[in-house]
């Protein structure tokens, strides 16, 4: 390939830290006309002026683009932040979170295999999960917040664990290291969904992790505008122990083969492909990511101890907060609680008149958002699982969950507390 142009600024430079890391990751990977941003690529098709250098690429013998549903410069810029965020050996990026979790398990088990998952997953995780149930995979929910329910659910077809750091909405935190001993002598590929904490609070590889999701459209991208995927293989599962990796894929160091079959079965067959201009605006957005983080604990922690102590409040799930049963944990594996927590209105309280009093915070379902978000849990999101599983994942009928932004602290707090005052109820009782 012609270089032409291109400018390599540092190379060779590192062990930064985390956010310079990120904004000078494109110019070391080499950039044209010393651009600081990689540039946004929207071919689709890439051409070869000799028919044995396309041979070449198209056989893995040679670096190269082929065909934008596999493989994009722009993408690839990012997959190398994704990367650098977790301190992992490879990414492959996705059109959404969820692309990124169904590539994965659709590339890597089969009919017959079994998985343990968190009772507390995300939604579509979970339902994502019983599909997979449906096409043959036996799938075991157990909580995990106590490795010993994951490790008497074991059995010798198990061939994955799967978690979140902190779940959505009740906040309960995985014994992440824990569950990473089970599963490294076992060789159970560990995967942890690092969405709700992001590489700015926690990196899974410190426990043990083989796999990590991130979806990118939550804190890493930040702004509520594009829609992301990845997956990160930390280095540390070794696949020539994995039963399923496909003969044309076992080539190079075995550590990398998963990937090599996510990419091909995952993201070539299934085509969930991330358009190259998200991921630039996730790009974009990463820079700050460490920045966000910072504003983002510091405000949900603020407005989770206004509600704690304010009366028509019956409960705060907020990992940050003293009483919260993972609290300690929480506080050893990550820098910061994140923004995401819930809580339960006092009896004669009503969870909608007090949604429908917030001026500042937005009724939405997202979440990682610059921006406040709230939304009745249990009616929304969590409501196609039905009452008997929500009650299982305790989630109760007045549940708010709340996606806290980066606004100013006391506009938030102020916000909560006219809302409050606007419902009916004293909450005394
Ligand atoms: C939102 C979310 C996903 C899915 O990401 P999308 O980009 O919305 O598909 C997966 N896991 C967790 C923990 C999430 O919060």
């Amino acid at each position: 390939m012609t270089r032409t142009g291109f400018v390599f600024f540092g190379t060779g430079m590192k062990n930064q830290g985390f956010t310079t890391t990120i904004l000078h990751g494109d110019r070391r990977r080499g950039t044209e006309f010393g651009a600081t941003h990689a540039a946004v690529h929207p071919s689709v098709a890439f051409g070869y002026e000799k028919t044995k250098d396309l041979v070449r690429v198209f056989q893995g013998d040679m670096p190269g683009y082929v065909y934008g549903r596999q493989h994009n410069p722009t993408v690839t810029a990012l997959e190398a932040k994704v990367t650098a965020m977790e301190e992992g050996a490879a990414t492959v990026c996705f059109a959404t979170g969820m692309a990124a979790i169904s590539a994965m398990l659709w590339s890597l088990l089969k009919r017959g295999d079994h998985v343990v998952v968190s009772s507390f997953v995300f939604g579509n995780t979970n339902s994502l999960f019983n599909s997979l149930a449906e096409l043959g995979c036996e799938v075991t929910f157990v909580d995990a917040t106590d490795a010993a329910n994951v490790e008497a659910a074991l059995r010798p077809a198990t061939r994955m664990v799967f978690v979140e750091t902190i779940a959505n909405p009740r906040t309960q935190v995985a014994d992440l290291e824990g569950i990473g001993r089970l599963c490294a002598p076992r060789n159970i590929v560990y995967v942890v969904d690092n969405t709700m904490t992001s590489p700015a609070l926690f990196r899974p590889k410190a426990v043990g992790a083989s796999l990590i999701v991130n979806a990118l459209t939550k804190y890493i991208g930040g702004h509520g505008n594009a829609l992301g995927g990845a997956i990160t293989a930390t280095g540390l599962y070794d696949w020539a122990a994995y039963p399923h990796i496909n003969a044309g894929y076992r080539k190079g160091d075995s550590r990398g083969w998963g990937m090599t079959q996510i990419r091909k079965k995952g993201l070539r067959d299934a085509g969930g492909t991330l358009a190259a201009t998200a991921a630039h605006d996730i790009a974009v957005g990463a820079e700050t990511l460490a920045l966000r983080m910072a504003r983002t604990n510091s405000n949900a922690l603020a407005v989770a101890r206004f509600l704690a102590a304010h009366p028509k409040v019956a409960r705060v799930h907020h990992p940050g907060l003293p009483d919260h049963p993972q609290h300690a944990r929480a506080a050893r594996l990550f820098t910061g609680y994140g923004g995401l927590f819930s809580f339960e209105l006092a009896a004669g309280v009503d969870c909608f008149d007090l949604l429908d009093a917030l001026r500042v915070v937005i009724l939405s379902s997202n979440l990682g958002d610059t921006r406040t978000l709230a939304l009745p849990a249990a009616h929304t999101i969590f409501f196609e699982m039905g009452a008997e599983r929500r009650a299982s994942m305790g989630i109760a009928d007045s549940l708010i969950r709340v996606s806290v932004g980066i606004e100013d602290e006391a506009d938030l707090i102020e916000d909560f507390a006219q809302a409050l005052a606007a419902c009916k109820g004293s909450g005394a009782a």
